[in-house]
């Protein structure tokens, strides 16, 4: 099977809303991993973490392509194609982002 996604052309130059899940800092609850939305910089949980924030937001959104928010992690995921790939240097986040093109940058200000 070959495998070909065609949503990595969605990835952005994102920056993390938060440092741990979104809804779980909003609940009071608790997570196992975190996952980094690469189109709109949510932060959500894993599917290892009881209230699986990640998926929920892919399914509320759908924002297919996310990456490990772990720290010594790098890799990224497709939730359509379920397929891994390397976010290499377009998945960064924080202080980084100044250093990339201002593609779609603007639209992300509230
Ligand atoms: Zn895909
Ligand atoms: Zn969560
Ligand atoms: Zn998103």
């Amino acid at each position: 099977m070959e495998e070909n996604c065609e949503h990595l052309d969605l990835m952005k130059p994102v920056e993390a809303h938060t440092n741990g899940c979104e809804e779980c800092l909003k609940m009071g609850d608790r997570w196992v991993h975190l996952r980094l939305c690469l189109e709109c910089g949510h932060v959500g949980c894993c599917d290892s973490s009881k209230n699986k924030h990640a998926t929920k937001h892919f399914h509320a959104t759908q924002h297919p392509i996310i990456k490990s928010f772990e720290p010594g992690e790098d890799w990224g995921w497709c939730y359509i194609d379920e397929v891994e790939f390397d976010p290499g240097d377009n998945a960064v986040f924080g202080a980084e982002v100044d250093n990339l093109p201002r593609r779609n940058y603007r639209q992300h200000q509230h």
